[in-house]
């Protein structure tokens, strides 16, 4: 059996799945916000108890924010930035007393959709999370594209793409640059945006939830949304080619995108409109996507 962990910055959940694909056990912990030790010492309290429940001894993969650098093994690009510079790797091996996988959380959020979820049975798939950050991964064939730098699929550090006036030079990002696409497409970011429109308080969510009941200064902020997502997944589209995009993170769940997006990313792709055929898709298992793809990291 596998176990898959995913490490949040509030929550750090685990799993474990049978031969099948078949859930045996669940469980999930507080992100300790203390120190980094702290949260390693969690997550293999997390993996010793699904042991316990299932009475069987476990492959362990990670899903993480962040890389590890291929150069000096320590984590970095990490939105919980206590993480970058800790070799976690090597230090959960220590306190799980094995060899552990690891790899970036959207990419565990594409191997799941990939392996048996939304894009089960396609070639090319693109995974995003728009939660708390913004990041993404690249599955192929089933199995994460790693990268010379480890960072593959990074798509929430570059720039918004095709920028208006009003949108430049964009908000000052946590990793140097500024107008990063995650300063836009975060929950926060469309929060702060919604506000400053509005002077309203909403969650993402919420927003949402009001353009479709009629809100019109949330429906123009949704809108707004809809098309700087266009325009940063035109971008991967037009280098990539994916067949399926799969979204995650809590705004995965806005029912709208994944009929507004794939209409105006057709103004910014690179292709005769009737021939785009890369499906933009909800994910199958939701919230547990991104745990069940950091199990999936150990294939059958
Ligand atoms: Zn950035």
């Amino acid at each position: 059996m596998r176990i898959g962990i995913d490490l949040g910055g509030t929550k750090i959940e685990g799993l474990v799945l049978d031969a099948d694909g078949s859930e045996r056990a669940r469980l999930r912990v507080p992100t300790p916000q203390g120190s980094y030790e702290e949260a390693v010492e969690a997550i293999a309290g997390l993996v010793a108890e699904l042991e316990r429940r299932v009475v069987a001894r476990c492959t362990v993969g990670i899903g993480h924010p962040g890389a590890i650098s291929p150069a000096s093994g320590l984590i970095k690009n990490a939105n919980s930035t206590r993480l970058n510079g800790r070799p976690l790797r090597r230090d959960l091996e220590r306190a799980i007393g094995r060899e552990v996988r690891l790899a970036n959380d959207a990419n565990c959020l594409a191997v799941s959709e990939a392996s048996d979820g939304a894009a089960a049975g396609c070639r090319i798939v693109f995974g995003v999370i728009l939660g708390t950050g913004v990041g993404g991964g690249i599955v192929i064939d089933g199995r994460p594209l790693t990268g010379a730098q480890a960072i593959a699929g990074e798509w929430g550090h570059n720039a918004l793409s095709l920028p208006r006036d009003d949108e430049r030079p964009g908000r000052r990002c946590y990793c140097g640059g500024a107008g990063c696409i995650e300063t836009w497409l975060s929950g926060p970011a469309l929060q702060g945006l919604f506000t400053a429109r509005t002077g309203r308080t909403l969650r993402a969510t919420e927003i949402a939830d009001a353009a479709l009941a009629g809100d019109a200064g949330a429906a123009a902020e949704i809108e707004l949304y809809c098309d700087r997502l266009a325009r940063s997944l035109a971008v991967v589209i037009n280098i990539l080619d994916p067949d399926a995009i799969v979204l995650g993170g809590g705004l995965s769940s806005i029912a709208h995108l994944y009929r507004r997006v794939p209409n105006l990313w057709r103004n910014y792709v690179f292709s005769e409109l009737d021939s785009i055929v890369t499906k933009l898709l909800p994910p199958k298992y939701g919230d547990s996507s991104g745990v069940r793809g950091a199990a999936w990291l150990w294939p059958a």
